[in-house]
């Protein structure tokens, strides 16, 4: 077990997010590689609260799939930074492999889709919704298989509702749903709340980030526009097409369009997505290589 950030020598950074760093560790003892975050609770030029912070350590210590970047320890350094010992995920982010290999084939994007719908069906099974799927938060390890990752605003159904965190935190809303960037008058009326939507907004997420994986770009607004806040909230809640690429099967096109139905109480269920055609053809490869 490492419950001791003296036994994790640092060797470089992965990652930088809101109010915490990610490093590349080796642990002395065992010689093993790791992906370390480090929260700084009380800093108060990169504040996350407590609440939030404790929050994604209790889905951290309860998810266990091969579908989610596993945390192997979670504990407190006495200066008070909250740490989680994690999975080294060698190909890094989706997103910085989008970066560099502009875009995907079907192939390789039907399997990205699959895996992160599997690990959706494990969290919502769990009644947690994940709330921020996006490009950086998918992990991609040695066999170039996606996993998801990063808790942070991540919400388990009964628990303390505050649903807009992701977009002040991040300041993009670029993968949420429509009813969560406009819930008056996307979520369908006071009946429904966060805990009704909040699972449909996680496929809707999926959806934006296939069809990225597809065109190679932020798909909801053109390659030219700026995309400030009141473009993006007007393209998820207003735009009428969808920019598919001509050379799209019609498998794909079904799917995203299933995804990225308007309205959370139309849009594709997981076991629908899961049995879609998209994602059961059999190829000879589909992870990133
Ligand atoms: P934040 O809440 O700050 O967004 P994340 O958990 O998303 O934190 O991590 C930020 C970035 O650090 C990721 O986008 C990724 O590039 C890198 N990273 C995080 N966890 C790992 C890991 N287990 N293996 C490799 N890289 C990681
Ligand atoms: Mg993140």
């Amino acid at each position: 077990d490492i419950e001791n950030l003296s036994d994790l020598k640092k060797l470089a950074v992965l990652g930088l997010g809101n109010g915490g760093v990610v490093y590349k560790v080796s642990h002395q003892k065992t010689n093993s590689i790791y992906a370390l975050k480090l929260l700084r609770l009380d800093h108060n030029a990169a504040f996350i609260s407590h609440q939030a912070a404790a929050r994604e350590a209790e889905i951290l210590k309860r998810v266990d799939s091969q579908f989610i970047v596993k945390c192997h320890a979670v504990f407190y350094t006495l200066e008070g930074e909250l740490c989680f010992v994690m999975e080294h995920m060698e190909g890094g982010s989706l997103f910085d492999v989008l970066r560099v290999r502009g875009k995907f084939s079907e192939d390789v994007i039907s399997g990205i889709a699959l895996r992160v719908l599997k690990g959706l069906q494990y969290l919502h099974g769990m009644q947690i919704i994940h709330g921020d799927i996006k490009p950086s938060n998918l992990l991609i390890n040695a066999k170039g298989e996606v996993k998801i990752a990063d808790f942070g605003v991540s919400r388990i159904v009964g628990g303390t509702p505050a649903p807009c965190e992701a977009c002040m935190g991040t300041g993009t809303c670029a993968y949420m749903s429509p009813e969560r960037v406009d819930s008056e008058r996307w979520s369908g009326g006071a009946d429904y709340d966060y805990y009704d939507y909040g699972f449909a907004g996680d496929v809707w997420s999926l959806g934006v980030v296939i069809l990225e994986c597809s065109v190679g770009h932020y798909p909801l607004i053109g390659m030219g526009e700026k995309p400030d806040l009141v473009a993006l909230i007007c393209a998820i809640c207003f735009g009428e097409t969808l920019e598919i690429p001509e050379t799209a099967s019609p498998e794909f096109r079904s799917f995203v369009k299933t995804c990225l139905e308007k309205d959370w109480r139309k849009r594709g269920s997981l076991d629908k997505l899961l049995a879609h055609p998209f994602v059961n053809r059999t190829t000879s490869s589909n992870v990133i290589i």
